[in-house]
């Protein structure tokens, strides 16, 4: 009972105070010295992302996570990379926002090496929703301005709207001021991760990262997230790591990594074609065996 009332409560404030820290680590961008050329070209829409035979191990004493890994993102549309848990698929995204340098190889965004962005403007045009992203405690308008303070009202209007928060906000007591997180209402699985996904949104990113959690979602809220992913493909350049068939049958282009490489490129017919491991993983509807 009370017990673990406390230990729920503690859990929660760590993933609070981890989200705290992550956001102060983006606030304090500017005291870093940017690397190569600064960017001079004032590039709009979607960006690129590619990655060119690379390999990255986490430290020299550990073994390599990507053994020469390639695939490329172009433009506008949904591309989702699948495959069993610790192939890496989540360590993509780390390499995509400079978290680590690759150790082989290239990754580049827009054409460029993320070694040559200033990291404070890499990080500024991508939308990173990582996975189990948390609500901290706070109104729902505080969580979803959380990184884009400048927000206008309409523009906070239409991510609720692409978001599917609208039936949320009208439920809450107070809308946009009602208290959310631990201290406030609870939201369920599902409005979580719409809330994460809006708040990533807020900030119009020209790519935008999204780690699925593995949670079960009810087929309403499937249907909802699925929707959700294509409206933001529609206008940007999404890389989502899918646990969901409905996700990747839906993707312009689907990745299948296994152990540190890239098996497989098509779309989902082309894969329960050509790829038994695809094809297996989407017979178990879990696209990674996490
Ligand atoms: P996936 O998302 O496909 O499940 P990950 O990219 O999370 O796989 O992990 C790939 C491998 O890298 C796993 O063996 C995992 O244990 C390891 N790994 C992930 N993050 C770290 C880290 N921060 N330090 C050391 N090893 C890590
Ligand atoms: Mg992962």
């Amino acid at each position: 009972g009370p017990i673990s009332g406390l230990v729920a409560s503690l859990s929660q404030l760590q993933t609070g105070l981890a989200a705290i820290h992550r956001v102060e680590e983006v606030a304090n961008l500017d005291s870093e010295a940017p690397q190569g050329e600064p960017r001079t070209a004032a590039s709009a829409g979607p960006a690129r992302v590619t990655f060119d035979d690379v390999t990255f191990r986490y430290a020299e004493d550990l073994p390599y996570v990507h053994h020469g890994v390639t695939f490329a993102s172009s433009g506008r549309g949904l591309t989702a990379l699948v495959g069993p848990s610790g192939a890496g698929k989540t360590t993509v995204f780390s390499l995509i926002e400079r978290f680590y340098p690759a150790t082989t190889g290239s990754v580049a965004v827009d054409g460029v090496d993320v070694r040559d962005w200033p990291l404070e403007d890499l990080r500024g045009i991508i939308g990173y929703v990582e996975q189990d992203a948390p609500v901290l405690d706070g109104s729902l308008r505080e969580n979803l301005v959380m990184a884009a303070q400048d927000a206008t009202e309409s523009e906070i209007e239409e991510v609720v709207k692409t978001a599917r928060l609208t039936e949320l906000v009208e439920k809450l007591p107070d809308g946009l001021e009602s208290r959310i997180g631990y201290r406030g209402t609870t939201l369920s699985g599902g409005e979580r991760q719409r809330v994460a996904i809006a708040r990533a949104l807020l900030r119009k990113p020209r790519l935008l990262l999204l780690d699925e959690a593995t949670s079960q979602l009810d087929a309403a809220n499937e249907a909802s997230l699925k929707q959700v992913m294509l409206d933001a493909a529609e206008r940007t350049n999404v890389l989502v790591v899918a646990h969901r068939l409905s996700t990747v049958t839906s993707a312009d282009q689907i990745v299948v990594f296994d152990a540190g490489v890239v098996r497989a490129v098509g779309t989902h017919a082309e894969l329960v074609e050509k790829d038994d491991l695809y094809r297996d993983l989407a017979a178990s509807q879990l696209l990674t065996a996490a």
